[in-house]
């Protein structure tokens, strides 16, 4: 047995090398086994004991993997085989919050308050969008994504003008190889939604229907939701709740929205936290994923424990905003599961997850020094302290994390037999910033991840969407331009002028 497994090795290395496994080898009676596609590096299994294989292994077929381990045990040869020394091999990324259709206004919050933005130029920019645009405004946010190694999206649309918008965005996710949890939201509030937004409920079903039927396959699924509380009415909410029930499906909602604070009490009377109203109203329950889930109340982050639900992370918009407050160790110290999301473009610079996993520690860092500061002021620093928090953790969120908040992670989340070949592969042999390797995790989190150039493949289900920072099929020179040109359209077609560089400090000539 120990003789024919260095024999089996020896095979190996020569495959690895390139060369052909000769017919004598196999005359010997050794069994090699076949895969598809067979990858070597490091190999961050994110498994239940979070096994890393430092000289490790993956062997795909079919799209499953087959195999996971250390390149000593290994008996397999792939069709294809990739990476070697200096490869890393990691779970695909999951973002749990988006909204990809505000590619069209990228970056535009700097200098506007929550209303400029939000009934300012956000819901005239995106009502303009049929499903053409949104393909085209959606596209560069889902490059950004699958080019820094996310496999799996969640996106919330709400801006449903144009019925086919959502069609739009779905196109781009399909066209673009990505896995996605979509949420069609339904917002008819008379105070937060703008007439032309508001939906009937009857309608909103029958579109969540159509866009489930026309759209669901392995890769992409359907649910119904709305923005908040206060974007619905209570019966529609809890309609569209129950749908999401009835349907086996995640119901996707923001709480606290930024207008609970405003309508909550005054149009509501309903003087508690949103997760106690959800809660009050039977809604809070293990199907409920809450985007956001900061400045709560006492005891709310007990009800979520309580119920199940689960919470969509989003630290870094949270820090751009300033949100000194944010805790995300309210949950996990309490077991309530967490993804990172990062939220729609307009606010969320650069779209990537690994700013999110740096945020989610240093934001995490930054409240727990607001809370001892305002809270006791005499106590200090002795130097004793380990930082709460790790990269290792952040990394965790980010996929069997992610995988787990999505409901997702019979199929995706972590490198284990029989789950779905979604990963990415990194090749750090050029990467200044992950070198030298002995705090690989720590570099690549607090590093921002590696460069999109370094990233060989992201696959989904076993299938290269990314090859050397590149799409497969996605021309992202041609998807630039075309945002480019869309977004002049839009600001001069929805007299959105005065909201460009609103209160630069440039003279723009
Ligand atoms: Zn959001």
């Amino acid at each position: 047995m120990r003789l024919q497994k260095i024999k089996i090795g020896t095979i190996l290395i020569r495959s690895f090398q390139g060369l052909l496994i000769e017919d004598e080898d196999r005359d010997e009676g050794i069994k090699v086994k076949k895969c598809d596609s067979l990858l070597r590096g490091m190999v961050v299994s994110m498994d239940i004991e979070r096994n890393v294989f430092t000289n490790g292994y993956v062997a795909i077929t079919d799209g499953l993997i087959v195999d996971v381990g250390d390149v000593s045990e290994c008996d397999y040869i792939g069709q294809q085989e990739l990476g070697g020394d200096g490869h890393i091999i990691i779970p695909g990324l999951v973002n749990v919050h988006g909204h990809l259709v505000q590619g069209c206004m990228r970056g535009m919050a700097e200098g506007t308050t929550f209303e400029d933005r939000f009934f300012g130029f956000y819901y005239p920019m995106t009502g303009a969008c049929d499903e053409e645009r949104s393909y085209v405004s959606a596209m560069p946010p889902i490059l950004d994504l699958v080019r820094r190694g996310v496999t799996t999206t969640a996106d919330d649309h709400f801006t449903h003008v144009h019925k086919d918008s959502i069609d739009g965005v779905l196109r781009a996710v399909r066209d673009a190889g990505i896995r996605c949890r979509m949420a069609r939201l339904t917002i008819n509030d008379k105070d937060a939604v703008p007439e032309p937004f508001r939906e009937n409920l009857d309608t909103a079903l029958a579109e969540t229907e159509r866009v489930k039927s026309k759209w669901e396959d392995d890769f992409t699924t359907v649910t119904a939701s709305t923005i908040g509380i206060t974007y619905c009415e209570t019966d529609q909410l809890k309609a569209l709740w129950e749908w999401t029930v009835a349907n086996d499906r995640q119901f996707d909602i923001h709480a606290p929205a930024v207008f609970d604070q405003k309508y909550l009490a005054d149009r509501r009377g309903w003087k508690g936290g949103s997760f106690e109203w959800l809660d009050n109203a039977g809604i809070l329950g293990p199907n409920v994923i809450a985007a956001h889930a900061q400045n709560l109340r006492p005891g709310e982050a007990d009800l979520i424990r309580d119920s199940g639900a689960t919470i969509a992370l989003v630290p870094d918009m949270e820090q751009v905003l300033g949100l000194v407050s944010f805790d995300a160790r309210q949950f996990l110290e309490r077991g309530v599961t967490c993804g990172l999301g990062l939220d729609g473009p307009v606010v969320a610079y650069g779209h990537d997850l690994w700013t999110a996993m740096r945020s989610f520690l240093t934001g995490q860092r930054l409240g727990d020094e607001y809370r001892r500061r305002s809270g006791d002021s005499t106590s200090k620093w002795t130097g004793e302290e380990v930082l709460w928090g790790s990269a290792e953790q952040a990394l965790e969120l980010a996929t069997i994390g992610g995988a787990k908040a999505l409901m997702m992670d019979d199929r995706i989340g972590s490198l284990e037999v029989g789950k779905d070949a979604d990963l990415v592969m990194i090749d750090r042999r050029g990467e200044t910033q992950l070198s030298p390797p002995a705090a690989i995790i720590p570099n690549l989190v607090y590093g921002n991840g590696p460069s999109p150039e370094a990233i060989s493949r992201v696959m989904v289900r076993g299938r290269a969407i990314i090859k050397d920072g590149e799409h497969v099929s996605v021309d992202r020179r041609e998807a630039i331009k075309s945002l480019d040109a869309l977004q002049e359209t839009l600001i001069h077609e929805v007299k959105v002028e005065r909201f460009v560089r609103m209160r630069s400090r440039y003279n723009w000539v």
